[in-house]
């Protein structure tokens, strides 16, 4: 029998113990979010996130940039932001337009407002087994959906495709450190059907609609669904979910799946910042 990880379940299970939380502190925990340019997948996901916030009684500033903002205008607002005793998480919202170097802009957010957890000292502190301040907001909400349905992973081979410093690559340093076997496959992997077929874990963050089809996958896996795309209107995830549904163990819907577990992660993590902030 297949069942499904519910992440909206899970997710506002999450916010509802937030909310109490939140409803407790003196003071609100407070989100800043730098949007730079019109791209409308990402106004669509700040406006979410915002909402999110709002609901649960965290403080949520969206500062807009226009698409030609230069580099050095967002690096100044991350510096005022990090000096900001009232700000209390940071969030640049990817991608950037082509003139501003992401690379530079993660590496300018101070790891204690890291509210996406990509920064390279929190990244770094994954790599070597340490707590971070804050964990990527992607997978931890996939670890916390694993959790939820007691799924172990411990020497299970999770196959990870897609290496984005957002969600491939920590990800598959964060099921390795729960002692999974782990591959990462890209765009430049060969073999990819043979991969995925040994995979008793299969999370996919690529984009492409209907990448993972049923004759691809392992009896009885777990399947994983990151990606994103829109067929018209729609927007659905990488695996073609109605045909291989019976096949598997457990595995996402898109949407209803990783979606609202990011961004429940992502109030999470703005919640513990703000304690680590009042805690020192
Ligand atoms: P990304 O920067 O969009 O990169 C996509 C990755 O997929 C790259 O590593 C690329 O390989 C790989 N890839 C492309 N075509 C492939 C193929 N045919 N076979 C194997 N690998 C292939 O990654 P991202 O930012 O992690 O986003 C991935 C997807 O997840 C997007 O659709 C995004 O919208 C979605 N997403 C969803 C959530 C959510 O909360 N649901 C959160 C984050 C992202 P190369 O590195 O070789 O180019």
């Amino acid at each position: 029998m297949t069942t499904i990880l519910d992440g909206k379940k899970l997710s506002a299970k999450m916010t509802d113990e937030l909310t109490q939380k939140v409803a407790m502190l003196d003071e609100k925990p407070h989100l800043a979010v730098i949007l730079v340019g019109e791209n409308p997948a990402s106004e669509l996901y700040v406006g979410l996130k915002k909402k999110t916030a709002e609901k649960i009684g965290i403080k949520s500033t969206v500062i807009k940039y226009p698409q030609n903002t230069d580099e050095k205008t967002v690096l100044d607002k991350i510096n005022e932001l990090n000096n900001d005793k009232n700000v209390h998480a940071i969030l640049v919202q990817l991608p950037l337009p082509g003139q501003i170097s992401e690379k530079k802009v993660i590496q300018a957010i101070s790891p204690q407002k890291d509210a996406d957890g990509i920064t390279p000292e929190n990244i770094g502190k994954i790599s070597i087994g340490v707590e971070p301040y804050a964990y990527p907001c992607t997978p931890k909400g996939i670890l916390s959906l694993l959790d939820e349905y007691n799924i172990n992973i411990e020497g299970k081979h999770a196959v990870v495709i897609g290496r984005s410093n957002i969600v491939g690559k920590p990800l598959a340093q964060m099921l390795l450190n729960r002692n999974a076997t782990v591959t990462i496959c890209h765009s430049h992997t060969k073999n990819l059907t043979d991969i995925i077929k040994s995979a008793d874990v299969l999370i996919s963050a690529v984009g492409k609609n209907k990448l993972i089809k049923k004759e691809m996958i392992k009896s009885n896996s777990v399947i994983i669904d990151v990606g994103t795309s829109k067929v018209g209107n729609r927007v659905v995830g990488d695996v073609d979910f109605d045909n291989l549904f019976e096949l598997v163990s457990y595995i996402t819907p898109s949407p209803g799946g990783v979606g609202p577990m990011t961004i429940a992660s992502l109030m999470e993590n703005t919640y513990n910042l703000f304690k680590l902030s009042r805690n020192g």
